[in-house]
């Protein structure tokens, strides 16, 4: 490809040449549950990641393209009702917003990770785990393409009170200048790649400063390289972001961009190869990570070979999510006893070098929680778990275990097991949970 980034979103995708193949009842789709969940996607997925002879289970074209079943099937029949009759758009919206508000768009407690710095509430980072904040740039909060699985989603909806963001990168030097503690700075979204090289140097380059020598690490959270690697090729200032990236690890500290890639066609392309190659030539690391979702990437064979072209490239395998309760979440979930099979059998095909990835975990209120297995102790049948992060360090890696319950699917529906009454690093016995009846009844 020899061209700048198109954009595709609701108002213009009908211009995608390969959309004309598609059934009416599929554009249809794409009208109705687009108006819900947020919808982008660009000329390199069009191009080079989509099977079009293959749409109807194209895992890329379910990554990016709003599908019928992703909305509760009520709701979808009233959007579509509404457009039928041509209802106004202040009536849409009026209702669309409804919808999204009953889509957990805020899940597992994010809100409490707001720092303060005396009175002023930082809404642009978070602080979860002593050594590592996660940053907020505002002018990062979108990305090169939307994933429909995303549980950042409101904040491309114009859902301006949850909105993560802080303009002033000047708040975050005063916040790093009081948390020593902190080694870890996580750039993060939306996808910061999408600002611009100066926009980015402008964050940066402060933290090389010798009064910053307690942050080590410097991390990029980004999907940049699985849905526009021309970002570090051919955009105009794709020099200056390599720039940047060797002067940061000239300064004495480590870069690690966090690459998110869900699938292993989005490691296949000659431009994914090539920006992995020149992102590592500046001696910034890549590390990798994915949800595990129903429909684009539920099998093991996947996982497998994901991890071993990112060996191959380079690239060190590092997280396995399991899909958040948020938005379409109904659509991609997967059971945690499930989630556990895939890790496992990916896992054990893999060579030691792939295996430095961690998971299937949970990023729950508590911590990231992974599942280690399913196991029969003295005939009960349990999840053994324990913290890769927790609130608390103090609860990092000890086993505890829930009951068995096929159909969990998230941490919020699992029980004590051996009758206790709540897990060791809860404060108070907790409430019995069942599997979540669907949450629009
Ligand atoms: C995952 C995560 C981090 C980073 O954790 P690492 O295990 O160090 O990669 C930091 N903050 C929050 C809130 C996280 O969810
Ligand atoms: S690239 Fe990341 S933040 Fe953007 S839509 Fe996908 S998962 Fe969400």
């Amino acid at each position: 490809m020899n061209t700048s980034l198109k954009s595709y979103t609701l108002h213009n995708f009908r211009t995608i040449p390969q959309i004309s193949s598609l059934s009416k009842e599929l554009i249809e789709n794409i009208e109705i549950v687009g108006r819900v969940l947020p919808f982008k996607t660009n000329n390199y997925v069009v191009e080079e990641l989509i099977d079009w002879s293959n749409v109807e289970t194209d895992p890329i074209f379910i990554l990016n393209f709003p599908q019928k079943e992703m909305l509760d099937k009520k709701y979808y029949t009233l959007i579509k009702k509404l457009l039928d009759e041509n209802a106004s758009k202040e009536v849409i919206d009026e209702y669309v917003k409804k919808i999204r508000l009953s889509l957990n768009p805020n899940p597992a407690g994010q809100e409490h990770n707001v720092p303060y710095l005396g009175e002023i509430k930082l809404k642009g980072i978070q602080h979860k785990y002593p050594e590592t904040v996660l940053f907020f740039p505002s002018q990062g909060q979108t990305c090169h393409a939307y994933c429909t699985f995303c549980f950042r989603w409101p904040q491309f909806s114009g859902m301006s009170g949850l909105k993560f963001a802080m303009k002033e990168g000047a708040l975050l030097l005063k916040y790093l200048r009081l948390h020593k503690e902190v080694t870890d700075i996580l750039f993060t979204g939306g996808d910061p790649m999408v600002m611009s090289a100066s926009t980015l140097e402008a964050y940066i380059k402060p933290l090389l400063e010798p009064e910053f020598e307690h942050i080590r690490s410097i991390r990029i959270g980004t999907k940049s390289l699985a849905y526009w690697p021309y970002r570090y090729l051919i955009d105009k200032d794709s020099d200056d972001i390599i720039k940047l990236f060797e002067l940061v690890n000239k300064s004495g500290k480590n870069l690690s961009i966090q690459a998110h890639f869900n699938h292993p066609r989005e490691l296949s392309t000659h431009a994914v190869k090539e920006a992995i190659a020149r992102i590592r030539k500046t001696g910034a690391q890549i590390r990798t990570q994915s949800p595990l979702l129903k429909h684009i990437n539920d099998k093991a064979e996947l996982w497998s070979q994901m991890w071993r072209k990112q060996v191959d490239l380079g690239c060190v395998p590092y997280y396995m999510f399991i899909a958040r309760d948020t938005g379409a979440k109904r659509y991609f979930e997967i059971p945690l006893e499930r989630c556990w099979q895939i890790f496992r059998q990916a896992y054990s095909q893999v060579s030691g070098l792939c295996r430095t990835v961690r998971g299937p975990s949970m990023s729950d209120v508590a911590g990231k929680i992974q599942v280690l297995g399913v196991q029969e102790i003295k005939g009960d049948k349990v999840f053994v778990l324990r913290f890769i992060q927790g609130r608390n360090p103090k609860w990092v890696h000890i086993p505890f275990f829930a009951e068995y319950n096929p159909k969990a699917t998230w941490m919020d529906e699992l029980n004590p097991a051996f009758g206790e009454d709540k897990f060791f690093f809860e404060e108070k016995p907790s409430k019995l949970k069942t599997t979540k009846p669907f949450p629009f009844e």
